[in-house]
């Protein structure tokens, strides 16, 4: 079983989805089942719609999953198998204060050493628990921190070894009795039976925790873990929220479309690739985990326009033509001629568009436009562009550029673009509304 587990706090980035990707080819591959959990249990950072917008996302992607639940579903389960660790003495109530505690944080900045948890309250009574309850005194439960190094094997990145002082006492339970992040991921794993973690770099340090918290719930641990490496925008720096080119709407508003940009995330830092371009199927012919580079991939935008074009290339033409308003695989046909000098749809959504808008009968060709355009009017439909072009020079008695130049911005709005002879074959259906 594997998961993709977003929070439903912000948009989803492209690093998101590259884990969403991932996982869901490797689900794939092993022919296990994939699910989404929304990992909600950060409230106040929650953010009304995302979940909604994120599943849509991964729809336009053509990412299935077996189930979805919101982590907050499972709120009682996590809060049960907290108890269940504090009253077999693996975890422990703390009534350290936030002063208390930030103070011994201020203490280890300025010895400058990590910031551990004092084990002051290591040793209460776990009858202390109801008195704590009754009293209403506020209190916050601790896994106690393992007793041997854990070491966590990692498909990408190898061993690491995590000293119990590392993992330290950490919480599980809040003050306001809701789980931790990482309590509240490792049972919800664990529930799901999800035995293949993929996730980002960010991560890495988390799963000697979550390892220790199902270890110590007494499940038996034989979960792979892969941690992608993180992703450098243009300057070479780790890529944010700050970069615009980071979230998937950002992508989608620019033009590029899920073929492309699935291709190129699953490219990134993947030197192994027979090819460059290639679809989900194909990928799931040759993927490794193993093959992806430790070292950050940079986000490259040449790459991915160049990436684009090649899947616009092969896109339905029927299917092109709907995402300029038509349903007529000429027009998608016509699309891909201007391919050569545009790279996303919105590009050619730029190419296109002028072709059937009304044409500017105003500038410096005017008087010739105009008359083309008459002379268009009572013309029958004309089947090659030879007989077109011969036909309009005959009629209008001009030539050279005084023919040429009008009669492409006639035709498509602009002075430059591909051989009118090839745009011909596509529109001569819609020839009246186009020399209008
Ligand atoms: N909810 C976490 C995030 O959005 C992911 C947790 C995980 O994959 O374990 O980064
Ligand atoms: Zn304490």
């Amino acid at each position: 079983m594997l998961r993709f587990a977003p929070s439903p706090t912000g948009d989803i980035h492209i690093w998101d989805l590259r884990v969403a990707i991932v996982n869901y080819l490797v689900a794939q591959q092993r022919n296990e089942p994939f699910l989404i959990r929304i990992e909600d249990g950060d409230k106040e950072r929650n953010i009304e719609g995302k979940d909604t917008e994120i599943m849509q996302i991964l729809e336009k992607f053509a990412i299935k999953h077996e189930s979805v639940f919101h982590q907050s579903e499972h709120l009682h389960m996590h809060q049960t198998l907290a108890i269940r660790l504090l009253e077999e003495g693996k975890a422990f109530v703390c009534t350290c204060t936030e002063e208390e505690l930030e103070a011994e944080r201020e203490d280890a900045k300025k010895n400058n050493t990590a910031y551990r948890y004092s084990g002051r309250c290591h040793d209460v009574d776990k009858a202390e628990h109801a008195k704590l309850k009754e009293s209403g005194t506020p209190f916050v439960i601790r896994i106690k921190k393992p007793e041997h190094d854990i070491v966590s094997h990692d498909l990408i990145q190898g061993d690491i070894v995590s000293t119990p002082a590392e993992v330290d006492s950490f919480v599980i339970l809040r003050a306001d009795g809701t789980p931790s992040y990482n309590f509240a991921c490792a049972c919800d794993d664990m529930i799901s039976g999800v035995n293949f973690i993929i996730r980002g770099e960010a991560h890495l340090s988390d799963t000697p925790r979550q390892k220790h918290i199902k270890t110590q719930l007494a499940y038996d641990d034989e979960t792979k873990y892969a941690h992608l490496p993180s992703l450098l925008n243009a300057e070479g720096k780790k890529m944010s929220e700050s970069d615009d080119a980071s979230t998937v709407q950002w992508m989608f508003e620019e033009g590029f479309i899920p073929d492309a940009i699935l291709n190129y995330l699953l490219l990134l830092g993947n030197s192994h690739a027979p090819q460059e371009v290639f679809t989900l199927p194909e990928a799931i012919e040759w993927f490794k985990l193993e093959n992806i580079s430790t070292s950050p991939a940079q986000f490259d935008i040449e790459k991915l326009r160049f990436i684009n074009r090649a899947h616009l290339k092969r896109i339905d033409d029927k299917r092109l033509s709907t995402l300029f308003g038509f349903a007529d695989a000429d027009i998608g046909k016509m699309a891909k001629l201007y391919l050569e000098e545009a790279s996303t749809i919105k590009e050619l959504e730029a190419k296109v568009r002028p072709i059937f808008s009304p044409k500017d009968f105003e500038d410096q060709w005017s008087k010739e436009m105009k008359l083309m355009r008459d002379i268009i009017a009572d013309l029958p439909m004309i089947n090659t562009f030879e007989e077109f072009e011969s036909t309009m020079m005959k009629e209008s008695g001009l030539n050279g550029e005084h023919f040429v130049k009008p009669l492409r911005l006639l035709l498509t709005g602009t002075e430059q673009g591909p051989e009118l002879r090839d745009l011909y074959t596509y529109i001569k259906p819609y020839l009246l509304e186009v020399a209008s």
